[in-house]
């Protein structure tokens, strides 16, 4: 009797792990990770903020990869199944996304999805100076995006983010209120430390490949310039270089940053004409290996803040 009750456990525990393996949902590891809230991003910068509130807590999918240029894409059908079973969906909005982003929601039918637009509620700048300054065709959207890179914005976004996570998975909200409150006060603490250092720095200006800055600018009361557009589409005129050659001259610039994802051939023409250097600096449109966002980020106000000092000796 004992051995067809034994027989019978062992048949009914092969089921269990064969059921298990065909329900294998797109996020991977899913078997030992069915506890965790399910959340699918746009791109690095979403996840790197996701990933400081909901830390192990969640698993992320994130949609455009690392190296593909975030400011025009079309997202593949994997993208979109990935959002038919996930919890929380996290944009940064701000017309970054959301021409893909509404339309992958539709296709997957998902009723239970979670839609976060982390921009929501922050005041935008808008892009005025584009048609002006660069030699770009592209008037797709008229707000620049890249809230992300201030980090009074960062904080912004991470509260819609941490609001949603609550929603979603209401019995972890203390552990999602107290990675919240860690993440503001970092945040606090370094927007303070540049604060101090900007405003005692006597030249507030940069310039960049990627217009990106603009927020980062507003946050420290810098003023950036820029080779390319918002949208990294605009090839500068000759005149416009000409222009830019003349500014750096007029605003003894020391560094020509150079971003993550943009080609630094220009960045260096320009830089060799006007005696700078060049620099790398980092959007989190893509990951930078494995910092977090507040590690990059200070890398990127040491950066800029030290090209303030040198520029002006
Ligand atoms: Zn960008």
């Amino acid at each position: 009797m004992k051995r067809i009750v034994y027989a019978l456990l062992f048949i009914f525990s092969l089921f269990l792990l064969t059921s298990c393996t065909l329900e294998k949902a797109p996020f991977s590891e899913a078997s030992s990770n069915n506890q965790k809230l399910q959340v699918v991003v746009s791109f690095n910068a979403m996840r790197e903020l996701a990933e400081a509130i909901g830390g192990n807590k969640i698993e992320i999918k994130t949609i455009i990869p690392d190296g593909v240029e975030p400011h025009d894409f079309e997202p593949k059908a994997s993208d979109v199944t990935a959002l038919s079973t996930a919890s929380v969906f996290i944009i940064n909005g701000f017309g970054m996304e959301q021409s893909w982003a509404e339309k992958a929601i539709k296709t997957a039918g998902n009723k239970n999805l979670l839609f976060v637009i982390a921009s929501n509620g922050a005041t935008p700048i808008y892009d005025t100076a584009a048609s002006a300054f660069w030699n770009s065709q592209s008037q797709r959207h008229d707000i620049d995006p890249h809230i992300w890179l201030s980090l009074q914005g960062a904080k912004w976004e991470a509260k819609n983010i941490h609001n949603a996570f609550i929603k979603a998975d209401p019995a972890n909200k203390a552990y999602y209120d107290a990675n919240y409150d860690a993440f503001s006060a970092k945040i606090d603490y370094l927007y303070t430390d540049y604060k101090t250092k900007f405003d005692q720095s006597p030249s507030k200006v940069f310039v960049t490949g990627h217009a990106a800055f603009s927020y980062m600018a507003r946050d420290f009361g810098l003023q950036q310039n820029s080779l390319e557009n918002v949208f990294a589409s605009g090839e500068p005129s000759a005149r416009r270089l000409k222009e830019l050659a003349d500014f750096c001259l007029n605003h003894h610039i020391s560094t020509i940053f150079v971003e993550d994802m943009e080609s630094p051939k220009i960045s260096q023409t320009l830089a060799h004409e006007v005696g700078a250097n060049v620099e790398g600096i980092y959007t989190l449109e893509s990951s930078n290996g494995s910092k977090t966002y507040l590690q990059t980020q200070k890398e990127n106000l040491e950066k800029i803040y030290q090209s303030l000092s040198t520029g002006h000796l």
